[in-house]
């Protein structure tokens, strides 16, 4: 199947190299030309704009940063809709506001085209590996006819409700990683105060019920000052920005997620934007002078 490509970042590259080693020819688009380099160097062709993968695909996948992205790439200037033949498939990966998905679907419905929203879990390490989790929100017949391509680049892939129902299913994600390494930081920020070794408390508890992959994952970060990307504070607040907005509009109540929010908020005015979400840890360092260590 030929497949359009457009959003070449973190995620998109290793995405379109599955696809490539799937045996799917790929074509290519992103602002930035270098990351089109190294999708052309993996073996997919590019394209001028996202209007001409439009014209020459019928399936065709975003992977771009958040919703006006998404809104410019299918809905702007020699975008998508301008390209795009009745009965082409559009899946939108990127994580945005589950409203802006349903606002695109329905400007993509009028002209015929068929649209998902697919967000996924797992970071840059699972795109590499193929091994994504895959949220998928949209027309279950649609869902099947793209669910092979989907698994080429995921180990799972769920279709979880009608059209935004991914990107509500990526915020309830995001919801629960942000509030969980919040509790991490203040628990072990406690022990460490305490005098007893973090490290000690973190063989001893993540068996039980308190365990969880964010303590696997972000603890022994944490204990090393170590703050390196992976998942960076600001796509966090970009994901919570959306999870309060969506909140706020079904009338859901999200008070936790707004107290995490003014700590993102805070690590980002401190210069810490473009650290990973372990760095909520510095927040609790910052207030106590005392850093989370052995
Ligand atoms: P990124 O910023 O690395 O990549 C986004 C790409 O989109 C960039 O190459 C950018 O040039 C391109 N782009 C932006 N505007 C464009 C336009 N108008 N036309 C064409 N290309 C355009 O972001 P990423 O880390 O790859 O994340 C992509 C999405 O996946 C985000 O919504 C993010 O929240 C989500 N996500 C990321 C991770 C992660 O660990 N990085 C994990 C899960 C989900």
């Amino acid at each position: 199947m030929k497949i359009g490509f457009i959003g070449l970042g973190i995620m998109g590259k290793p995405m379109v190299r599955n696809l490539l080693k799937a045996g799917h020819e790929v074509v290519v688009y992103d602002i930035i030309k270098k990351n089109v380099e190294i999708s052309v160097s993996d073996g997919a062709r590019a394209a001028e704009s996202s209007k001409a993968i439009a014209e020459e695909c019928n399936l065709i996948i975003t992977m771009l940063p958040n919703s006006p992205h998404v809104k410019t790439v299918v809905m702007g200037e020699n975008g998508v809709l301008e390209g795009a033949k009745p009965g082409t498939i559009l899946v939108d990966m990127s994580s945005i506001a589950p409203l802006v998905s349903q606002e695109v679907e329905k400007a993509c419905a009028e002209k015929g085209v068929k649209m998902l929203d697919a967000p996924v879990s797992g970071g840059e390490p699972k795109a590499i590996d193929g091994t994504l989790s895959i949220m998928v929100g949209g027309d279950k017949a649609v869902f099947d006819e793209v669910y092979d391509v989907l698994m080429c680049m995921g180990s799972s892939v769920v279709l979880c409700g009608d059209i935004g129902a991914g990107n509500t299913t990526k915020l309830a994600n995001q919801v629960i990683v942000a509030l969980n390494i919040a509790a991490v930081s203040e628990a072990f920020m406690l022990s460490t105060m305490a005098k007893v070794d973090p490290l000690k408390v973190f063989d001893a508890i993540r068996g039980g019920l308190a365990g969880s992959t964010v303590m696997d994952a972000k603890v022994p970060m944490i204990t090393e000052g170590n703050f390196k990307p992976g998942f960076k504070i600001d796509l966090h607040i970009k994901d919570l920005n959306n999870a309060l907005e969506t909140g706020h509009s079904v009338g859901a109540p999200l008070p936790l997620t707004a107290v995490v929010m003014e700590m993102l908020q805070n690590l980002h005015a401190s210069g810490c934007g473009q650290d990973d979400h372990s760095a909520i840890a510095k927040f609790y360092e910052k207030l106590s002078g005392v850093k989370i260590r052995k």
